[in-house]
């Protein structure tokens, strides 16, 4: 097995690893909705000198080698670009993640009242192991759009004199029955109900709580009942991403899936100062649901956007869309599960990822029988190696999990329709999915380290 990663560094080195992560738990602090993510991007990627393609577009400007950009997709997705020296059609070099996170929703009509206390009723998001969201502090993120198009950003749960908010759960006294069900049934998707409030409004004759949480509301954030049809308000865990272990050598926070690769490709585009091909870096919503909608992979947000580029390159046709495309390489990259001694048999040991070996690589992912997965090539695996190895990245390689234990997809597949070379690569994780998750500080730092080298070399 390859060697510890902490151990090839000197104890004056140690602070770049330290340094990165801490800007890391200040992005997964701030930024724990895709929207929030995509609002961050923008403002580190113009603080690096990154313009507004949408811009460019308007205007007809030429986009010339050197330049940055950066293009929003309905303010969920982003990819940037720094133009290289070669023509688009000979390939981009691609590093891809995603931010949305498992989480929950607020319904579309949530709010209610019961037993004078009034609730949120949620849908749930991604794929979440139920019981472990209650008795939790939680928060409110997300937007609120009124009639006339007003966006009101809505974030309650964060500052030191909000209030939290969350999912009850049942007493241990009275819990007989409830830990005889299997895991899955013992907090059911239709109990994931947020409780918010038990104060009555003074007057009002029927569900004077209901109603005086939406005086409040209407009060301090003008939020009115009807508004919750055209919101997106998402209930995540309160507080900030920690140092973890009494070595700090770790990072817990939540949504690191996919946080992590998403952080570490967005902040190696934002180093590259002069390339070749052209680089990019695309941080996709909706991942967690199956990459579907305008602003998940599938959409022909990314392909049209090479278009764009294409024309304001005064390069633009159909053939050459498709070239750039297939000649591309991407790194997809998303969390590994990492290798958990409390849990070792659903992992095959030679082939898991663990903590402190580096940036993981997986050929493949997918479930019984590689079912979904993009299986890469061995011919870019090997140039891949080699890059690595030459800047002195740590790298392993893992699958999830045993065979038939399980699985996962991710969005490598769905750009290797383009028929370009796409491999899996990113952080192992600990408690992929919980409301706090766990990764290793030298896992990221490699993995930022290997973006690098690839946008360089490959
Ligand atoms: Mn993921
Ligand atoms: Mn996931």
């Amino acid at each position: 097995m390859s060697k510890n990663a902490w151990l090839k560094y000197e104890d004056s080195q140690l602070a770049d690893i330290t340094a990165f992560s801490e800007g890391y738990k200040k992005f997964i602090t701030d930024c724990k909705t895709e929207r929030e993510c995509v609002r961050e991007s923008i403002i580190l990627a113009e603080k690096e000198g990154f313009k507004d393609l949408k811009d460019y577009i308007r205007d007809g400007k030429a986009l010339k080698p050197g330049d940055k950009v950066y293009i929003s997709n309905m303010e969920k997705a982003i990819a940037l670009f720094v133009i290289g020296s070669r023509p688009l059609e000979d390939g981009l070099k691609i590093l891809g993640a995603h931010i949305d996170s498992p989480r929950m929703d607020l319904k579309q009509v949530p709010l209610y009242e019961d037993a004078e206390m009034a609730l949120f009723d949620t849908h749930y998001y991604g794929g979440i192991k139920k019981y472990q969201w209650v008795t939790l502090p939680l928060a409110i993120h997300g937007v609120v759009v009124k009639k006339d198009g007003t966006v009101l950003n809505i974030v309650i749960g964060e500052a030191e004199e909000d209030p939290v908010i969350g999912v009850t759960d049942l007493l241990i006294h009275l819990s007989g029955a409830q830990l005889e069900k299997k895991g899955a049934k013992v907090i059911e998707g239709e109990d994931l109900n947020i409780l918010i409030g038990s104060m009555p409004l003074k007057g009002e004759e029927k569900d004077a709580v209901k109603a005086n949480i939406l005086k409040i509301l209407k009060d301090k954030y003008e939020v009115e009942e009807d508004d919750f049809l055209s919101a997106e308000l998402e209930i995540v865990p309160v507080g900030k991403a920690r140092d973890y272990g009494l070595d700090k050598s770790m990072v817990m926070g939540y949504g690191q899936d996919d946080r992590v690769c998403s952080y570490t490709s967005l902040l190696a585009i934002l180093d590259v100062k002069e390339t070749d091909r052209t680089c990019a870096c695309i941080l996709v919503d909706k991942e967690e649901i199956g990459s579907v909608g305008a602003s998940g992979m599938h959409s022909k947000f990314f392909e049209n956007t090479v278009a764009e580029m294409l024309a304001l390159t005064g390069e633009y046709s159909e053939l050459k869309v498709r070239r750039a495309l297939s000649n591309s390489h991407m790194l997809s990259s998303d969390v590994s599960a990492a290798f958990d001694p409390n849990y070792p048999a659903v992992m095959e040991k030679k082939n898991a990822a663990y903590f402190g070996k580096g940036m993981v690589f997986n050929k493949y992912t997918g479930s019984r029988g590689k079912s979904n997965s993009n299986d890469a090539n061995p011919e870019f695996m090997a140039k891949l190696r080699k890059i690595m190895e030459d800047n002195q990245v740590s790298i392993q390689t893992a699958e999830l999990g045993k065979v038939d234990e399980g699985g996962g997809g991710t969005i490598a597949y769905i750009m290797a329709n383009y028929n370009m070379e796409v491999i899996d690569s990113g952080v192992a994780v600990l408690n992929m999915h919980a409301p706090w998750e766990i990764t290793s500080k030298v896992d990221i730092y490699e993995t930022y380290k290997g973006y690098i080298a690839f946008l360089k070399e490959i």
